[in-house]
Order: C-alpha cells, then structure tokens, then sequence
C-alpha cells in the first residue's frame, strides 16, 4: 500500500495554564514524538506487517531524522520520502491540566509534496493494492493522488481530515471516505447549505431577505447534524445508519464513520453495518483515528470486505488507546486485542 501524506515532529509541553497575548508562561521539559497523519497511517500499517511506503517530505532536520527512524522501525518503506529544502512539519501542542489542548501546526515541508511527487511515483501509486491519503497535505495533490490511483484501478481511501471540501469527482472516487463524528457532521452540514442556496438562487428573492434565511437553514442545518452526531446509546444505531446513508448519497463509494468509544458504522453496496467498540480502558486516544485508518486499509489490502475491515481496524484502535501516545501504541499484529 502507498500513503501519500504528511509527517511531523510533535513538540508536546505540558503548561499549568495557557499564556494570554503577549504573556510568558514557563512549561515542563518538550517530549518530541514523530507524528503526522500520513506517517501515523503508515507506522500502523507497518506495524501490522502490511507492505507499505510513504510518500511525502520532511526536511534536512533533526526531526526529519527521528521521522524516518520511528517509519524504518515499523518497516515503513522510506523510498518515496523526499527530504526537501523545508524544515519538516511541526506541531507545537500545549497541554494543561484541564486536559485541554491548544495546537498550532508548520506543515513546513508537506506544505511542499506536490502533484510532481505523485507523478514520479506513478508505477508505484498504480502497483499498489490501496492507496491512503489525508488532508495534512496541499489540496491539489490529494486530488491528483486520488485521480491518478483511481485512474490505475487502485483503491483509495481518503481521511477527510483536516476537514475541508472536495470537489464532486475526487468524492465519487474515494472507496471509502473516512470521517469521525464532526466531519461527518461539517460534511452534511455543507451540503445542507448549498442545497438551501441553490433553492434560494432559483427563486430569486430579494437579497437581504436571502441571507437571512440562508443563515437560518444553516443554523438548523447545523442543529440537526450536532443532533445526530451526539447520540449516546445503541438506541442511536438507527441514526448512525442514516449518517452514513446521508454521506454516500454525496458521492463516494463507501463510506466509513468512526465514532470514538462508539466503534464505528461502515457503508458500501453490501449495506451498513454499526461496529461496536471493543471497550478498553482507554489512556490516551492521540492518533486512534490514524490508526483506524491505517489498519482499515490493511484489510482492504487484503481483501477483506468492508465492514469486516472496519472491526478489524476497531480492534487495532481500540488496542493503541490503552497506551500512550500516537505511533508508540500502535500494536503488532500479535498484540491485537480480541
Ligand atoms: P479521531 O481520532 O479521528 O477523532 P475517533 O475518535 O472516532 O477518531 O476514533 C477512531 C476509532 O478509534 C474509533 O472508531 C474506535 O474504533 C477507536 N476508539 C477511539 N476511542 C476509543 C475508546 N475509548 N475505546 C475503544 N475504541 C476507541
């Protein structure tokens, strides 16, 4: 399998409470952990003994260093990882004892793995059994990647994270289209809208009288998902199904929502199926979504159908939240819960 996307070095300091502008505040000792969804995706599949390489760019850094370090100890190949003439990405996270969070990312050289790269790795990108992208990369060349795999009858799976949106094509390509809870939710939402702008274009109101309503739908556009994505118990199962029924009618061939503890609900010509979570005692869910991801396309690499995919790909999510930190928990196959 071939992942195009994104590697980062995260620079993690834990503060006793976050600065206001223009205020210093003094932190704990930085941990840098190697991360970034791309390489979170491939150090997953590694890990789970698939054959994969990732393709994307670090820089000629130290960080670039322990990026390939922690892919080559997962057996991730490295050979379409280009160091560019930009620092590797980072993510500089604060944590304070809230338990909140404040992240600003420097996509640095991802910001420079462009639709060449995938172009100079075409026979790999047509060789491959399933190609894995995310969004922590430039737009154009998730949409090449997607075109050019697609194109060689190769399946891709796209993680529309961070979320943002795709053009109708690139959609209809995805085999599946993975999301969590909230770009489910921002997915739907924005459909919503422009299906009340294009009713209110052809009715031509007067343009004031326009705006407003369009605030109003998208507000109870907006309710409706926040509605549906908060369900808590198995009696929402029903509504998780019409998530992921609501999604595919958007294009894509199939469709994957993961829903945390929740497990997940998996969509494709076959029909839906709601997976639960295995429950663990869960310590730390950073990068359980790349994992899901990662082990989802070891599945599919394997031919497995989707939905058996999917729980395969729980198990593994569910294993890498009992441990701490994002590439560190990833399981070997070995270490897999049942
Ligand atoms: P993201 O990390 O992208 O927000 P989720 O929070 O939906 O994604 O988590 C991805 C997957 O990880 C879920 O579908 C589920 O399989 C697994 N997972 C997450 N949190 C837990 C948990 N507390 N217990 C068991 N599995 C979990």
């Amino acid at each position: 399998m071939v992942v195009v996307g994104s590697a980062n070095a995260d620079l993690v300091v834990t503060v006793a409470r976050r600065p206001s502008a223009g205020e210093t505040v003094l932190g704990d000792d930085v941990t840098t952990i190697p991360g970034g969804k791309g390489a979170n995706q491939a150090v997953a599949a590694g890990r789970l003994g698939a054959s994969v390489a990732l393709l994307g760019a670090v820089g000629a850094d130290q960080y670039g260093e322990l990026l390939r370090e922690s892919l080559r100890s997962a057996n991730v190949d490295t050979g379409l990882l280009r160091t560019a003439d930009r620092p590797t990405g980072n993510a500089f996270i604060t944590l304070t004892p809230d338990g909140e969070n404040t992240i600003v990312v420097s996509p640095g050289a991802n910001a420079s793995v462009l639709p060449a790269d995938v172009a100079a790795a075409s026979s790999e990108v047509a060789a491959a059994k399933v190609v894995v992208l995310s969004l922590e990369i430039p737009l154009e060349t998730v949409r090449h990647a997607v075109e050019a795999a697609s194109s060689a009858g190769v399946r891709v799976l796209l993680n529309l994270s961070p979320v943002a949106s795709l053009d109708e094509e690139t959609l209809g390509r995805l085999d599946p289209l993975v999301v969590n809870e909230h770009e489910a939710a921002w997915l739907l939402t924005a459909r919503d809208s422009a299906q009340e702008d294009s009713a209110q274009d052809s009715a031509q109101e007067d343009s004031a009288q326009d705006s407003a309503q369009e605030d109003s739908a998208q507000d109870s556009a907006q309710e409706d998902s926040a509605r549906e994505v908060s369900a808590q118990d198995s009696a929402d199962a029903a509504r998780y199904v019409e998530i992921a029924r609501r999604l595919r009618a958007l294009g894509p061939r199939s469709v994957v929502v993961t829903l945390g503890a929740k497990g997940a609900v998996t969509s494709d010509e076959n029909g839906t199926t709601v997976i639960a979570a295995p429950e663990v005692r869960a310590v730390d869910s950073t990068g359980a979504g790349d994992a899901f991801a990662g082990a989802l396309a070891v599945g599919l690499a394997a031919d497995r159908p989707l939905a058996d995919a999917a729980a395969f790909a729980a198990r593994v999510a569910a294993t890498a939240v009992t441990r701490v930190g994002a590439q560190p928990s990833y399981p070997t196959s070995n270490e897999v819960i049942s």
